[in-house]
């Protein structure tokens, strides 16, 4: 396992330490869902490469803000959820390299990834059809499909730029609001923002902000190893959609400052 320094980047002078040639898989997010790390996916797909080693990028919250572009990062699989991509839950991607399917044994028996059958003897379609046995989730992948197709209509660099804007200008604006931590303070941090409030219980927080319409998630959001590395049991965490607006963040500010006055 790579560490995660407090200032929420991977130590990428332990993963050059490790990296071996035992190394089969490198999986990480390529941004962060607790701190908003943006993770410098190339630079560690191209240090595995070099021990053979594949690579799998868990893109959930990516997918959604940033243009993707597989065959530049390089990495060998990338996943992302549906429901992340503004599409139905219970969908989501995986994209691997095609030679690299192919080689795959299939997990699954069902319908429709078949080539040739007889007694004894099985002949399996191609990737992606060999992964794919059975009826597939046809009005979900449907749904997925036109939500891919509504932020390639906005445009991802667009969308991108949006959600940089409203980072920068919730890391700025927080500054004024007494006795906030932000976690963590990543070289490049984008979408996702976790703070604490000193002497504050963070549900009650987050439950005064609900009664003013401000809609936040707190608790340890699946990442209690990073809890425990900022000796914390959770956090509240800001997650910024393209359908924001810097007046959302007034509000947010608003909000926390009423919450924090009555400490
Ligand atoms: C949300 C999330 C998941 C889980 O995806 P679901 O489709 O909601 O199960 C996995 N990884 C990251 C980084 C996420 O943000």
């Amino acid at each position: 396992m790579v560490p995660i320094g407090l200032n929420g980047e991977l130590d990428l002078s332990v993963l050059k330490n490790v990296l071996g040639m035992k190394t089969r898989l490198v999986a990480l997010t390529h941004i962060s869902n607790t701190i908003g790390a943006v993770n410098e996916v190339k630079l560690i797909t191209d240090l595995a490469h070099g021990v053979g080693a594949k690579v799998l990028i868990d893109g959930a919250q990516a997918v959604g803000r940033i243009p993707i572009n597989v065959q530049e990062i390089g990495c060998d699989f990338y996943v992302f959820s549906g429901h992340k991509a503004y599409g139905p839950t219970g969908t989501g991607v995986l994209f691997g390299k095609f030679d690299i399917l192919n080689t795959m044994p299939a997990w699954q028996g069902g319908g429709g990834m078949v080539k040739d059958i007889h007694a004894g003897t099985a002949t399996l379609k191609r990737a992606p059809h060999k992964f794919e046995p059975g009826s597939p989730n046809f009005a979900g992948i449907f749904g997925l499909e036109t939500a891919i197709n509504y932020l390639t209509k906005i445009g991802m660099h667009k969308i991108h730029a949006h959600v940089s804007t409203l980072t920068s200008y919730a890391l700025q604006q927080h500054q004024s609001v007494p006795n906030i931590k932000i976690l963590g303070c990543p070289s490049e941090r984008l979408g996702v923002i976790s703070f604490t409030i000193n002497g504050r219980n963070l549900k009650e927080v987050a439950a005064e902000l609900d009664s003013y319409g401000l809609d936040l998630g707190v608790g340890h959001h699946c990442a209690i190893p990073l809890m425990e590395k900022y000796e914390i049991a959770g956090s509240i965490r800001i997650s910024f959609a393209m359908y924001n607006s810097k007046s959302d963040i007034d509000a947010l500010i608003n909000g926390l400052l009423r919450v924090c006055h009555d400490i």
